[in-house]
């Protein structure tokens, strides 16, 4: 029997949300595919003068509320099941913000830890020769995602202006500042995800000090712990793919970046401050308010979603509850805000990056600040007040946020565009 698909997974929000809206089915139908995806072979020099080939793809999921927008991952497990599910995601999480655009992905089926600085150079290149004539500013725009950074990005603008003759700093974002990236860029996945928790506290009754336990201490997951620490939250529990610490006194953040800045682990800090290691499955089950998954997809799951004790999770990483957790959580009444929700301050200041590209003019990182909270608080309180409304989840209100937008741009293009009759 075939095994359903990530993606065949990921449908099932579409199902749920469509449950709660009076919509077309043939607008269901035209979401529940991505409409292109290419897939192609990459072949590089390695420094040795040997030649590799690697499997990459672009997906452009739905380009109905404009261009698509979606990060680049360099992993060794990428698909393009996996591709296409993170592009359904980016869908949704750019219709739930209102940004103009529609959802996009990309992977090179690639380990780049065992690539030369050099080879990944090249790779790069690569990858935007192949994809040059699907991306574009209007068209389709990459981002950074796992295992890329702004080196890369720069690298990846560098070849589109190469190709085509000129520079066109609005095709990538996520570049550095020196290419045209954006202030403010670094911390606003975490710093969306801190707006959005501060602007519901009242709504969710959370304490001024909260007790906070972290999966993952990686860009997303450092960010907010600062944010949090500093507005007077203790960090009690934190683990990176090599273990995890507990402090019920608060861990020291400093100490945790510290390390983490110096290529250790945070278990490196055990026995500092009254840091004390922890199992990193016991994470999800530590005594707190809120609980912050901030590392890969599935690792809340059926085994460890019943001793999850905080009352509210808040989804900084893509995927990080599965569907069988979420029932769990929900039945002990645990309130979850949504990966699309919750993490979509990266691609929002993503947007302002692509924005400010267009315009030539910069913005301050007052600027960035006040208009990321203003969209954050914005859609956050509609995802809310749809949630209590129908009575459903904030992540089924998300989607039937998100879906209602999509609904009524691929309405206004005519359905007649997408099917022949
Ligand atoms: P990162 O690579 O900087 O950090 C990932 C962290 O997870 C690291 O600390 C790593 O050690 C840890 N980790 C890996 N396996 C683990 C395990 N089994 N147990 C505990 N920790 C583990 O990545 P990031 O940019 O912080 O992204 C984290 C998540 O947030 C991903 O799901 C990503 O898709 C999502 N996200 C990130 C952004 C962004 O702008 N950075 C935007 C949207 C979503």
């Amino acid at each position: 029997m075939q095994q359903d698909s990530l993606l065949d997974h990921a449908l099932v929000r579409l199902d749920e949300a469509a449950a709660h809206l009076d919509i077309d089915p043939d607008v269901i139908e035209k979401l529940k595919y991505a409409r292109e995806t290419t897939k192609v072979r990459l072949m590089i020099r390695m420094d040795d003068g040997s030649r590799k080939s690697f499997l990459a793809w672009r997906c452009r999921y739905d380009d109905t509320r404009g261009p698509t927008k979606g990060g680049i991952r360099f992993h060794a497990e990428s698909t393009a099941d996996e591709v296409e599910t993170l592009a359904f995601w980016m869908t949704f999480k750019c219709a739930v913000m209102n940004l103009p655009y529609g959802g996009g992905k990309g992977a090179v089926q690639v380990d780049p830890r065992k690539l030369s600085k050099a080879e990944l150079e090249r790779l790069s290149r690569a990858y935007m020769q192949a994809f040059a004539r699907i991306i574009g500013p209007d068209r389709d725009i990459p981002a950074p995602d796992v295992y890329t950074n702004s080196m890369i990005m720069g690298w990846m603008a560098d070849e589109y202006a190469q190709i085509f003759g000129q520079a066109e700093p609005a095709v990538i974002t996520g570049k550095p500042i020196a290419l045209g990236g954006s202030l403010g860029r670094g911390d606003a996945t975490a710093r969306g995800g801190y707006y959005l928790v501060r602007h519901l506290a009242d709504d969710l009754g959370l304490s001024k000090t909260m007790r906070v336990a972290m999966q993952g201490f990686g860009n997303a997951g450092q960010h907010i712990a600062r944010l949090l620490a500093a507005d007077g939250h203790k960090i009690v529990a934190v683990s990176d793919s090599e273990g995890a610490v507990i402090s019920d006194a608060g861990l020291h953040i400093d100490l945790l970046m510290e390390a983490k800045e110096n290529g250790q682990s945070v278990v490196s800090t055990a026995g500092q401050g009254g840091h004390e290691t922890l199992a990193p499955d016991e994470v999800a089950g530590v005594d707190c308010d809120l609980l912050v998954p901030a590392a890969l997809e599935n690792m809340i799951h059926e085994d460890n979603a019943g001793s999850v004790k905080a009352k509210l999770v808040l989804e900084l990483a893509n995927g990080p509850v599965t569907a069988e957790a979420d029932r769990i959580l929900a039945a002990n009444g645990t309130v979850i805000l949504p990966d699309i929700l919750a993490n979509a301050g990266g691609v929002t200041v993503s947007y302002f990056e692509w924005v400010q590209n267009k315009q030539g003019f910069y913005w301050t990182i007052e600027d960035i600040h006040n208009r990321l909270r203003a969209i954050m608080e914005r859609e956050g309180r509609a995802v809310w007040n749809v949630s209590r409304e129908k009575g459903i989840t904030m992540r089924t209100a998300a989607y039937v946020h998100a879906l209602s937008r999509l609904a009524e741009a691929i309405e206004a293009h005519g359905t007649q565009s997408f099917f022949t009759s």
